[in-house]
């Protein structure tokens, strides 16, 4: 037998069994009759339609251009985060906040939603995703702080964000980041979070992988006492369970959420910022939210300022 890892867990039978118990419990509480949407996912009826930009062309940014000639945008999103960016396993489809932020955003570049690609990407790659080229933009609760804008560019913020705990609904000795100490606590690798916590709450037995279902799935086996990442990815997940899950505490960070570019593309950066810009103005960002993210309690706040920082 090997000892697990600080970082890596072997996998458990019981993860599994309760995954396929949650699977359940979703598909009782959560779904209609064969084959119709889950009541909680946001209704299409609900979600805005973008106008799509006609004539519109970006030539001094390259990603742009080389989507154009592609006929297709390649969008890196998450596909495991409750009303932000939820991937159906049945129909491939994605959707939540950051899905809506994302086809807003194409609309605006000129592209329809069929010609949009999405592309999973976990916390830990996205730099590399961009700068490698493997997608044009991200947009998946992905924080801005001055260390990744060393390598990729932002556009936005679009939310605010902040960091929290995500404990089982039983738990009385967790009620804040103070209470760590000796506690099993999972975020996702990469992640502003886990760097946080390895930080500023060093006696906190940190485990990370590389999403937070895998950390949740952890939570309700008993293999880890916490899981903690933004109030907006856990109050999702707490939402879809919440007689086994609570969130506790106050945020205890601010994560402005930006849309990922190719760092040096400023001319792609300023669109998405117009483009925010537009549709917080009209409409659309607050009847996007309303239709997702609003879904998991919170009422739309108002969004945070664009930060059109100077092109670098
Ligand atoms: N917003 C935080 C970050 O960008 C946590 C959420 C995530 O991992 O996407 O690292």
């Amino acid at each position: 037998m090997t000892t697990p890892s600080r970082s890596r867990l072997p996998a458990h039978r019981p993860a599994l069994i309760l995954v396929l118990l949650l699977a359940l419990v979703a598909a009782v509480t959560g779904c209609g009759k064969d084959g119709s949407p889950p009541v909680k996912g946001p209704q299409p009826e609900d979600l805005p339609v973008y106008q799509v930009a006609t004539g519109f062309s970006l030539p001094d940014s390259p990603t742009w251009q080389r989507a154009k000639k592609r006929g297709r945008l390649v969008i890196g999103v998450k596909e495991d985060q409750p009303y932000l960016g939820e991937k159906d396993p049945a129909s491939g489809r994605y959707s939540g906040f950051d899905i809506e932020i994302a086809k807003m955003m194409a609309a605006s570049l000129g592209f329809r939603p069929d010609q949009i690609e999405f592309k999973t990407v976990a916390s830990a790659n996205r730099e590399t995703a961009l700068q490698n080229g493997q997608i044009d933009y991200y947009v998946g609760t992905y924080t801005i702080n001055d260390n990744r804008k060393k390598q990729v560019g932002f556009a936005g913020p679009y939310y605010m964000a902040g960091q929290s705990l995500l404990v089982r609904r039983d738990e009385e000795d967790i009620k804040g980041p103070e209470d760590l100490a000796g506690k099993r606590v999972c975020s996702a690798a990469g992640s502003t979070p886990a760097q946080r916590l390895e930080r500023e709450y060093p006696q906190a037995d940190l485990v990370t992988y590389d999403t937070y279902s895998v950390c949740v799935d952890n939570l309700l086996t008993y293999q880890v006492d916490a899981v903690s990442t933004d109030d907006s990815i856990l109050l999702g997940y707490a939402a879809k369970v919440p007689e086994e899950l609570k969130v506790v505490g106050k945020p205890f960070s601010r994560e402005p959420y930006g849309i990922g570019v190719p760092r040096g593309d400023n001319a792609l950066r300023f669109a998405l910022d117009d483009a925010l810009a537009a549709n917080e103005k009209n409409g659309n960002w607050k009847k996007a939210y309303d239709a997702t993210l609003g879904l998991s309690g919170t009422p739309a706040p108002a969004p945070p300022a664009i930060d059109r920082y100077p092109a670098n």
